[in-house]
């Protein structure tokens, strides 16, 4: 009889590029694609926001949608459970006489909890099983160092890995696959409101109409690079914050592993090949690294990452201000640029990566919150939320990453006059400041009454009063950082 073996599907919800797929098709097996809904991850974070939000599930029930659809257009299909893996996972390999189990790995800790708990009932059953490295562009085997060695900068790690590593090609998708057994139960996906969320609206606002799965990952990528051709140009628009094509928006299908991070680099080298090789196309690359550095030191640091003194280990007396915390996450600072943003996030489940760095430093450098409250927020709400860029990138804007060169904030206002200089996006999520010239909008606290009255924006009643002074602020943070710094 044929080997069956049970693919365990995760964050890499994809036919193509798919290493334990691959693997089992060459040992001539019986693939047998499972998905678990664990109601774990639809609990709630420790400071009490659904751990995964109504615009993260919708995007997630869409990918593991598509998956089942192509699973059947190959002839099998996808079994369905909700339930934790470890339990989920051995009844069907005693059900339907599994001879292995193989999944991708990953590096952080609730997931490794899961995984070891898998692994000790199949040793307990006999059952084997295969752990295949898959998130990212550089295979953690093909680094020019071992895991525990990973340079702690970003920029150390890049250089060496560019220079001494290589990139493996993609897998390519199979091309028809065996039906299941008969005898095993498929399962309806379950809906949103068994989550208890409510499915969320459309808000044509947003930079896209993001859906979920392979098929629209791969559709965004034709579009991005071969339809729209805005590879070439990515560098220069991609800190923008309006529109669809500033930036790739690949994050949320490769959060779920829809598409592939080898797959998008096979197809940069096509473009460079058919289109233009410039700045611009390596940079896409350049950033794609960002990603590999995030996952491949959580994979280093463990739950480092997660702690309130970050990857450094910086002390800094963080406030739990709740009162602080819900402006902010409401979009209501009194700081267009960072409220603008903040709706954007609440009514799409995406910001851009300025918006992101710009919220952050406000929340941490200037209302001085702890930044854990940030990044669970961030966890509930982001379509591509992504445990390790997430974290990562919480941990350098709060300062306790590894970048930790002194007390860096971002000048909101700067910031909003030069990445918004005519205030378009500001405009676009904040109706009340419609009507405020460019020079005005991102700093309506300069309003003059009768400016206040001729543009129909009263401080404090249509649009709030800033919630802190900026440098004031930022300086009494400084100092709780540096004293941090001393005691370290
Ligand atoms: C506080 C904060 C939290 C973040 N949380 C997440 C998260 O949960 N998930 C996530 O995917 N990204 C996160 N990022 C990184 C970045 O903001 C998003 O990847 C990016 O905005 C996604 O848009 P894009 O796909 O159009 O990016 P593009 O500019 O088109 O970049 C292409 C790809 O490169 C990768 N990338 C780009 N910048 C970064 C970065 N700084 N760190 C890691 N990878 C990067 C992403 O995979 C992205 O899709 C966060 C950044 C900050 C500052």
């Amino acid at each position: 009889m044929e080997p069956r073996i049970l693919i365990w599907y995760r964050n890499d919800l994809r036919l193509h590029d798919h290493e334990p797929l691959h693997q089992a098709l060459n040992q001539r097996a019986i693939v047998v694609p499972v998905y678990c809904f664990d109601p774990r991850q639809f609990g709630q974070t420790v400071f009490g926001f659904p751990k995964t939000g109504a615009f993260r599930a919708k995007f997630l029930w869409e990918s593991v949608a598509d998956l089942r659809r192509s699973l059947q257009l190959l002839g099998s299909n996808l079994i369905v459970r909700y339930g934790k893996p470890e339990q989920v996972i051995p009844l069907l390999v005693q059900q339907l006489d599994i001879s292995a189990v193989y999944y991708h790995q990953e590096v952080t800790s609730e997931e490794l909890i899961v995984e070891t708990a898998l692994q000790t009932v199949l040793n307990d059953l006999g059952v084997s099983y295969k752990f295949f490295w898959g998130h990212t562009l550089y295979h953690l085997d093909d680094l020019p160092f071992d895991q525990h060695h990973i340079p702690e900068m970003f920029t150390t790690f890049r250089k060496q890995v560019e220079k001494q590593s290589t990139i493996n090609p993609a897998l390519p998708s199979p091309k028809e696959l065996r039906s299941l057994p008969e005898s095993v139960e498929i399962s309806e996906l379950p809906t949103l409101n068994d989550f208890h969320l409510e499915p969320p609206l459309l808000d044509e606002r947003a930079v896209l109409p993001f859906k979920g799965g392979e098929t629209a990952g791969i559709e965004r990528l034709t579009q991005y690079f071969w339809k729209h051709d805005r590879l070439r140009i990515y560098k220069d628009t991609r800190n923008g914050m309006l529109g669809t094509d500033y930036s790739s928006k690949f994050s949320p299908w490769l959060s779920l592993g829809c598409l592939s991070p080898r797959y998008i680099y096979k197809q940069v080298l096509q473009y460079e090949d058919q289109r233009v090789r410039n700045d611009s196309t390596y940079w896409l690359i350049f950033e794609l690294l960002w990603r590999d550095y995030f996952r491949f030191i959580c994979a280093k640091h463990g739950n480092k990452i997660f702690y309130p003194s970050g990857l450094q280990g910086i002390s800094i007396p963080w406030k739990q201000d709740w009162q602080r915390f819900d402006l902010w996450r409401e979009g209501k600072t009194g700081y267009p640029l960072v409220d603008a943003n903040m709706r954007e996030l609440a009514v799409t489940g995406f910001m851009s990566n300025r918006g992101r760095q710009n919220v952050a430093s406000f929340l941490t450098k200037n209302l001085g919150v702890d930044w854990r409250m940030g990044a669970e927020w961030f966890e509930s709400r982001l379509i591509d939320y992504d445990v390790c860029s997430n974290w990562g990138n919480w941990n350098y804007g709060a300062g306790v990453g590894n970048d930790a060169r002194g007390f860096r904030f971002f000048n909101i206002s700067k910031q909003a006059k030069d990445y918004d200089p005519q205030g378009d996006y500001v405009k676009h999520w904040l109706s009340e400041l419609a009507n405020l010239p460019a020079n005005k909008v991102h700093e309506p606290w300069k309003l003059t009454i009768d400016e206040q009255k001729q543009y129909g924006v009263i401080l404090g009643v249509d649009y709030p009063q800033p919630i802190v002074d900026l440098f004031k602020s930022a300086e009494a943070n400084e100092k709780l950082y540096n004293a941090a710094i001393r005691r370290k």
